[in-house]
């Protein structure tokens, strides 16, 4: 077994969306980010380059590159699924948290866990996607940005 996390963060910025899990929820403003900003599968790429010791998303998708401007960030995803199964492992289970006042997350996190899930080519049951507040606290607190904690379990395919 190989067990690795990742956390991600990313400022609200000018917009009117957020994409979370490879779902677009429609809000008040957007995130600063190169990509698509989606705080959830790059902390969950994190999680499983970290349990393969294969370095972060940063340097498998350079922000300096313009390839990935905008990216949709399924498609990073969907490359470390590949490096995991290159590599002889298989996902056994994913947990992720994100931490914000707003949005609300509850009604998108079964969208969240099906695009997850075809992405890494595992059962919606493998993956758990929750969120809590900071309780007005710290950056997340005043509304700043989004956080999202990921932890993912790789077991021999
Ligand atoms: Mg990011």
């Amino acid at each position: 077994m190989r067990i690795g996390q990742g956390v991600d963060i990313h400022a609200f910025g000018p917009g009117d969306h957020v994409v979370l899990g490879g779902v677009c929820i429609t809000h008040s403003c957007g995130v600063v980010a190169h990509s698509d900003g989606d705080v959830v599968i790059h902390a969950l790429c994190d999680a499983i380059l970290g349990a393969l010791a294969l370095g972060d998303i940063g340097q498998h998708f350079p922000p300096s590159d313009d390839r990935y401007r905008s990216a949709d960030s399924r498609v990073f995803l969907r490359h470390c699924a590949a490096l995991m199964r290159d590599r002889g492992f298989t996902l056994g289970n994913a947990d992720i948290s994100i931490v914000c006042e707003v949005p609300k997350i509850a009604p998108h996190t079964a969208a969240m866990r099906a695009n997850l899930a075809a992405d890494l080519g595992c059962d919606v049951e493998q993956i758990s996607v929750k969120a809590t507040t900071s309780e007005k606290l710290g950056f997340t607190g005043r509304g700043e940005g989004i956080a999202a904690f990921a932890i993912a379990l790789l077991i021999v395919a």
